[in-house]
């Protein structure tokens, strides 16, 4: 007899989790408690404009590359429409007043550095080559099988990436360019590994793609595919308790009053406020206690703006923009001097110029958190003027670069720390997930199985974020109810 498996959060995690399992043979509900699926994955539009809230490009998604295969498995590749960036530079840093751009391909991007440091070839080319070797070192996220889940003993998790470039070269502002892709990951020098940043590295360097539709064109593939196959969802439905029996999670409860009873248990959202819904000594104390402290990566502000018209030509890259030398510490930052730095991208459109521009900077959750329960009218309004305050900083520091925003702006959406914490329900509107620091890599470490044997993690806070390290993590919680090396191999498969 098929089994009932709950999956909490309809988030990448929870849809890609849910598809896998009910294509084998399981029962799958998703309980999510937005209006739609999606998490992250989501779009807002304002006059004309098609805005994303997180993901807005994917990496190694051309034929024969790991997304590609893992798009394909999931029966959604056609149905999304994927378009290359500028292969001659996909990112774009500016740092003070000099541009870096990182074109797509290994040797495209070896040339280019030595272009910009020409007595620096050797540290180039070892960089190169560590990072494509450290992020060939894992089995299952180049799919490779039998997987051996060889969790906190790769050399390259235990390294960290801000010492490997320190020691590479003498040349600080060598330094500072081979660790610009850190903004990927919210990095944190003391804690970043070498591993995190060369997967990330090498998975934009093979292709970077920007989605047509935005991210919610993957959520919409994915929910048609896991309803298509007899999957079902329930939206508006804030899971906020656990019922236990003998040892075992029995049912999940909602804030709507519903009771959702299954023989397992997924939680698509963060491991801490998940465990805050089990009662009573279920869990050890020092396991509650590790997932209660573990560390989110920084959260972040943002402006989406609709210009009065057409002004810009697409962006076919990212742009970022560094006000000041330092390229590490979005974490470390000081209120009164920030931002110190920012992304801003053109959402894919297909006419030749644009009127919509969305800027994305860092921000801690510290600085929004005294309105986290806002409920009287003089909290709401003391929030709304300093949204205004910091949207206008920021758009002070846009506009240096682009001038062309002066007085053209018709319509103007502001993002912050707490809009990411209330939509997604996660700990304090961070961007990626949690923090893992290869010092303590088993520390930092959320595994897919809990100390309650039907109940399980999925999603960014176990593995890594983005579309590759979330669908990863679905493989590995899905391994836990199926053949992991089967579903590898098909999917390694995939043409
Ligand atoms: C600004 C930003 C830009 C990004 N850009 C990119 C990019 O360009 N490319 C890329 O690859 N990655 C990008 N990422 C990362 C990527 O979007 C995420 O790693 C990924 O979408 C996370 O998916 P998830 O399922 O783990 O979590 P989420 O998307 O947070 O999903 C969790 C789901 O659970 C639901 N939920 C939470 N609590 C409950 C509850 N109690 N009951 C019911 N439902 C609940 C939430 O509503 C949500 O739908 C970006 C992230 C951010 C923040």
């Amino acid at each position: 007899m098929r089994k009932d498996i709950l999956i909490i959060g309809g988030g990448l995690g929870g849809l890609i989790c849910g598809i896998l399992l009910q294509k084998n043979n399981f029962n799958v509900s998703i309980a999510e408690k937005n209006k739609r699926v999606g998490g992250l994955l989501q779009n807002f539009k304002r006059k004309g404009c098609t805005f994303d809230v997180g993901m807005h490009y994917i990496g190694s998604a051309e034929k024969g590359q790991i997304v590609y295969k893992i798009l394909k498995y999931l029966n959604i590749y056609d149905k999304i429409s994927l378009h290359e960036m500028d292969t001659s530079g996909y990112e774009v840093f500016k740092i003070q007043d000099k541009t870096y751009t990182f074109p797509k391909g290994w040797e495209a991007f070896k040339n280019r550095l030595s272009e910009y440091f020409p007595n620096e070839k050797v540290a180039i080319v070892k960089y190169a080559e560590t990072v494509q070797e450290a992020s060939n070192s894992f089995d299952i996220i180049n799919l490779r099988y039998p997987v051996s889940l060889n969790f906190g003993k790769n050399k390259f998790a235990e390294t960290g990436i801000y010492d490997f470039i320190d020691e590479l070269t003498g040349n600080d502002e060598l330094k500072r360019v081979l660790s610009l892709m850190n903004s990927m990951y919210a990095g944190q020098k003391d804690k970043a590994s070498l591993y995190t940043h060369a997967v990330i590295h090498n998975h934009y360097s093979q292709s970077s793609m920007k989605i047509e539709g935005g991210g919610e064109e993957i959520a919409n593939a994915l929910e048609n595919e896991f309803v298509s196959h007899g999957g079902k969802i329930f939206v508006n439905e804030f899971i906020h308790k656990f019922e236990t029996k003998d040892g075992l999670i029995e049912s999940a409860l909602s804030k709507s009053g519903h009771k959702f009873k299954a023989d397992y248990f997924i939680s698509g959202f963060h491991p801490s406020l998940t465990i805050d819904m089990i009662e009573g000594n279920y869990l050890r104390k020092p396991y509650r206690k590790r997932m209660q402290q573990l560390e989110n990566t920084i959260s972040t502000f943002s402006i989406h703006l609709v210009l009065k018209k057409p002004t810009f030509q697409n962006f076919n890259f990212n742009f970022h923009r560094y006000l000041q030398d330092e390229v590490w510490g979005a974490d470390s930052y000081h209120p009164d001097t920030w931002p110190q730095s920012y992304l801003i991208y053109t959402p894919y459109n297909r006419e030749s110029t644009t009127k919509c521009l969305s800027v994305f900077t860092f921000m801690s959750y510290s600085e929004v958190k005294k309105w986290e329960n806002a409920t009287n009218e003089s909290h709401t309004e003391s929030y709304k003027q300093w949204k205004e305050q910091r949207a206008q900083k920021l758009l002070k520091v846009v506009e240096k670069d682009f001038p062309e925003i002066i007085g053209n702006i018709d319509d103007m959406e502001v993002l912050t720390p707490l809009s990411y914490k209330d939509y997604l329900n996660n700990k304090q509107g961070e961007c990626y997930g949690i923090v893992h620091d290869y010092k303590e890599v088993l520390k930092s470490l959320v595994l897919t199985k809990t100390q309650i044997s039907n109940l399980y993690f999925t999603g960014q806070n176990v593995n890594m974020h983005g579309f590759l390290g979330v669908s990863i993590g679905s493989l590995l919680t899905a391994g836990n109810f199926i053949d992991i090396n089967n579903l590898v191999k098909s999917i390694s498969e995939q043409e």
